[in-house]
């Protein structure tokens, strides 16, 4: 994909970068100039060959934070860790998150707690954090990751769905509150894209199928997705990459649907179950 953003000079902290989509929007916007600040789990190898190939192929300043989002407090300290490593942050994705399914009457209590922390509550904690010093050099992206299911619901998933409505509340709250202050802050909302936050929720219905975790794919994308193929982590980076630039600075408080038609095709099954 030929598009270039220069970014040169600006820093971009995203939440959840070592692997998936998150990892796919490091790897761009460093890619266009960007120093970057990562962030999520991986082991101290993983961590040191992104680190290695990131820099190698971008020559960009990269670092990895270990902050654990889950905790609130963390999720601000984040924020100061990273501005005072990096003098900085023009760029924030808020893009970490975890599924869990089960029915709502058996939903464990903690696990609902989890999801909205990581999901939710985190995007909120870094937003507030970094709002004062983007308002004073008056410029600044947040770019959140929310989902199609932002839009609609799914069985099993009442703490991921109600996270990511909450998500898409965040963002255009953000981004009415930053208007006058050159910060704008939008929603990026993937429908299926193969990473190890899918590929879990795959194996669990290849399992419940007793069919190959291929056919399971198979039949979750041509159920849902009127493409017929999984997106891209890198088409998503994409569409962040458009909300960074200049030509993006009037467009906010939007939800991007990159869902290869999923909700349209939604659309459709309701109407042809009436
Ligand atoms: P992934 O599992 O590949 O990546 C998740 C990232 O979040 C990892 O880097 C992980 O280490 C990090 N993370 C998890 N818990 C964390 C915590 N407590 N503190 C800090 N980091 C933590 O999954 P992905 O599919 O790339 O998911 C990225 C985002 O995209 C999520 O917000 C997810 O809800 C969203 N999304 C994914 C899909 C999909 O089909 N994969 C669709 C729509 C939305």
């Amino acid at each position: 994909m030929d598009i270039s953003v220069p970014l040169h000079g600006k820093v971009a902290l995203v939440t959840g970068s070592t692997s998936g989509i998150g990892l796919a929007i490091a790897k761009t916007l460093a890619a266009n100039g960007a120093d970057i600040a990562l962030n999520g789990f991986a082991t101290a190898d993983q961590v040191a060959t992104i680190l290695q190939d990131m820099r190698t192929e971008t020559g960009r300043k990269v670092e990895h934070f270990p902050h654990n989002l889950a905790d609130f407090a963390e999720a601000s300290a984040l924020v100061s860790a990273v501005s005072s490593q990096f003098g900085k942050i023009d760029i924030l994705v808020n893009n970490a998150g975890v599924q869990f399914v089960c029915d709502l009457d058996h939903f464990p209590d903690d696990e609902w707690h989890r999801l909205i922390a990581i999901n939710l509550s985190a995007a909120f904690a870094t937003t507030k954090a970094v709002w004062p010093q983007m308002k004073s050099r008056g410029w600044g992206r947040v770019i959140n990751t929310a989902s199609t299911l932002s839009f609609q619901g799914e069985p099993g998933k009442s703490a991921y769905v109600a996270a990511k409505h909450g998500v898409l509340g965040l963002t255009r709250e953000a981004a009415i509150e930053g208007a006058q202050s050159g910060i704008t802050c939008n929603a990026i909302c993937p429908g299926w894209v193969m990473t190890p936050l899918a590929e879990k929720q795959v194996k669990a219905k290849a399992e419940a199928l007793q069919v190959s975790f291929e056919e399971a794919a198979r039949q979750v994308v041509r159920a849902d997705m009127p493409t017929g193929r999984f997106v891209a982590p890198n088409e998503v980076a994409a569409a962040v990459l458009f909300f960074c630039s200049d030509a993006a600075k009037s467009v906010t408080g939007t939800a991007l649907p990159i869902d290869g038609g999923l909700l349209v095709l939604g659309a459709y099954q309701v109407e042809a179950a009436k």
